[in-house]
């Protein structure tokens, strides 16, 4: 990702990390409520990612398990 597209949040920045790491690819799109989308390429899935998420351990842990449902398409 370029600089300046990190989420402000930092648990969910560091768990948009792993996904990427796992080979998922995350786009951010600068919707007022919308930071993005994580999304598995292989299988055409995708999950929502908000700015400012209510629950950001919440919002986290749903990309960690979007993550592990996925780490074995990419
Ligand atoms: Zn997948």
């Amino acid at each position: 990702m370029p600089l300046g597209d990190k989420h402000q949040k930092k648990d969910v920045e560091a768990a948009l990390k792993r996904a990427e790491k796992a080979g998922l690819k995350v786009t951010h799109d600068k919707n007022r409520h919308r930071w993005g989308w994580l999304i598995c390429c292989p299988c055409n899935k995708s999950e929502l990612v908000y700015c400012t998420p209510r629950n950001t351990g919440d919002a986290a842990n749903r990309i960690d398990q979007f993550t592990e449902k996925h780490r074995s398409c990419a």
